[in-house]
């Protein structure tokens, strides 16, 4: 076994599952014991951002919230420029807005009109691809500011829900499958 398969079933035991959170019927991926422990954290952000040089990179855009978190290690780790994807209301200055479907009614996600330049190289980071929706929102406002997605990278992949299917034609990447 490769250190990195080691780390990566590591990440897999540590990651914690909730059943009814938020709601009923819900199966919640609970990832803060991962990001507790300091070997376990460092792993993922390294198989998150693995082939990826520093300088090969431009910009990590994070989605909210959770994606922030390995968002922003990784664009450390790769010496680039950290973006927020953030729920409608929270950015200060102007917005481009792209709403999206939840399983009842939508909601809306936002990135600042100037934290992208034309033809960047982004790398964009969630901690989860469940339907897709949230995903595929991030992947509209990135493209609307004319950067370029090398990778869309995930910790988890509720694999059931079918979330590439609204990702087609983007590189995703995700480390633990359900
Ligand atoms: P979706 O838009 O359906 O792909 O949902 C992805 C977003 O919802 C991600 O930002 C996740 O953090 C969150 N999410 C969806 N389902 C779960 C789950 N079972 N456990 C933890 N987070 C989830």
């Amino acid at each position: 076994m490769t250190n990195a398969t080691a780390k990566l079933s590591d990440i897999e035991r540590a990651i914690r599952n909730v059943p009814d959170f938020p709601k009923p019927g819900i199966q919640f991926k609970d990832i803060t014991p991962v990001l507790a422990d300091a070997g376990l954290f460092a792993a993922a952000v390294d198989l998150l951002v693995d082939g990826f040089k520093p300088g090969s990179v431009d910009a990590v855009v994070g989605i909210d919230a959770r994606g922030f978190i390995f968002a922003a290690a990784a664009a450390v780790k790769l010496q680039a420029g950290f973006v927020p994807v953030r729920k409608k209301g929270k950015l200060p200055y102007r917005t481009h807005e792209q709403e999206y479907a939840l399983e009842y009614g939508t909601a809306t996600i936002a990135v600042h009109v100037d934290a992208l330049k034309p033809g960047s190289r982004v790398l964009l980071i969630d901690d989860l691809l469940a339907t897709g929706g949230t995903a595929a929102a991030a992947v509209a406002l990135v493209e609307k500011l004319g950067a370029q997605i090398l990778e869309i990278s995930f910790l988890i992949e509720l694999k059931f829900l079918n979330g590439r299917d609204r990702l087609k034609g983007q590189r995703v990447r995700s480390l633990v499958v359900y």
